[in-house]
């Protein structure tokens, strides 16, 4: 379900091991830093259409690291 209901994404860095899938499966939300290419999070609060995706790069992420609050 993608309905109207805000959601919420926290990273945590100390987990994250730069594999890039949460990057190629939202792009809009999250990105790779330069030197470390550890994630960085664009929006905390994306627009609820982003769901079904921001689900899908919390199953793809191999390190545990992303948290989505719906
Ligand atoms: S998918 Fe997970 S481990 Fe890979 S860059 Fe994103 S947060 Fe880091």
């Amino acid at each position: 379900m993608s309905g109207g209901q805000p959601v919420r994404i926290t990273v945590d860095r100390d987990r994250c091991c730069g594999s890039g899938n949460c990057v190629v499966t939202v792009p809009e939300v999250f990105d790779q830093d330069d030197a470390e290419g550890l994630v960085v999070l664009h929006q905390p609060e994306p627009p609820p259409e982003y769901a079904d995706r921001l689900r899908e790069a919390v199953d793809l992420c191999p390190a545990g690291a992303i948290r989505l609050d719906e």
